[in-house]
């Protein structure tokens, strides 16, 4: 079983977490060796616009093809990564395979961006600016392929560090989005003063928009204020027709979510991509 921490860092502590459990340092070291061996896989998740139903970029979400016990989802180990440092190497892998993949998609001719999660314990560290940008020349990507997503308490843990990490991945082009909005403590004002243009709503307040009226009040007011604050909005967690159809009422100008398509391997995406535009209404290009 994982260890639990959330992408703040902030690690739970758990018996798991205890550095003489066999248990952990076993999963530690599959881990390390799992990385190493190029059994990380990246999955992708469609993102379409409201407004027209257009597919705009995907997120990377990792997965770990375990040996013995299948394909792990980030809940597994994401914990363990964060509190060992694996995650580092862990996000270059993810980064490097996110930008390969968007580079084929291109080539095949949609021009999409790729979004890839960043842990606090990532953000924080002043040499990823320049690992991105490498990346970024080596696969011959311009930046605004490139979405980073930051949680707000990755951002609040040290303010000053994550400002200027910020500060400069936006520098080099490079979008960059505050995830999970409404789970942390940060308020939109000192969100707003970051180097960011996207917010995404949590899955959380988009799942109860359709059982009860706050739900709906959140979200309304966090469109309008984010707005206000001159953000684009995204919703994360969309799983029925409704809710898409009332986010859309709403004036959300990005979707995500179960509704649309679940996360697939690369391969698959650009046929995912189609077949999420037959759904929301994008009329098929003929010929
Ligand atoms: P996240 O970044 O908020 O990603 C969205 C998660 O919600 C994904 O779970 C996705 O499969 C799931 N999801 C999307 N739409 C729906 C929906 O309509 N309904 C429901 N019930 N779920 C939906 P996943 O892939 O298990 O990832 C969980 C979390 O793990 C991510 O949350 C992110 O925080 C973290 N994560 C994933 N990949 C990476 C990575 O490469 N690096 C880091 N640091 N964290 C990652
Ligand atoms: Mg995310
Ligand atoms: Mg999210
Ligand atoms: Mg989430």
């Amino acid at each position: 079983y994982a260890a639990k921490a959330d992408r703040s860092g902030v690690v739970v502590h758990t018996p798991a977490l205890d550095r003489h459990d066999p248990a952990r340092l076993g999963l530690f070291g599959d881990l390390r060796r799992g990385i190493r061996d190029g059994d990380l896989r990246v999955h992708y998740q469609p993102k379409a616009t409201l407004t027209d139903g257009r597919v705009v970029g995907a997120e990377a979400l990792v997965r770990w093809a375990h040996p013995q016990r299948g394909l792990l989802p980030p809940s597994e180990f994401i914990g363990l990564a964060e509190a060992t440092g694996l995650v580092r190497t862990l996000t270059d892998v993810v980064l490097a395979r996110a930008l390969a993949d968007c580079r084929d998609w291109r080539a095949a001719g949609r021009e999409l961006t790729v979004a890839v999660n960043l842990s606090a314990r990532v953000l924080l560290d002043p040499t990823l600016p320049c690992r991105v940008a490498a990346l970024l020349a080596e696969h011959d990507l311009p930046a605004a392929c490139l979405e980073l997503e930051v949680t707000e308490s990755a951002a609040m843990q040290d303010p000053a560090q994550a400002l200027d990490v910020l500060r400069r991945l936006r520098g080099l082009g490079v979008t960059l989005s505050v995830d999970d909005y409404g789970t942390g403590h940060a308020s939109l004002s000192y969100l707003s003063r970051l180097p960011v243009s996207t917010l995404k709503i949590d899955r959380s307040f988009i799942s109860t928009m359709e059982v009860d009226g706050t739900g709906q009040v959140i979200v309304r007011s966090t469109i309008e204020l984010a707005h206000a604050l001159g953000l684009r909005v995204v919703a994360e967690g969309v799983e029925t027709r409704c809710t898409w159809q009332r986010l859309r009422t709403l004036g959300c100008d990005e979707a995500q979510g179960f509704w649309l398509a679940r996360p697939v391997p690369a391969e698959d995406l650009l046929a995912r991509v189609a077949a999420v535009e037959t759904r929301t209404g994008v009329p098929a290009l003929t010929g």
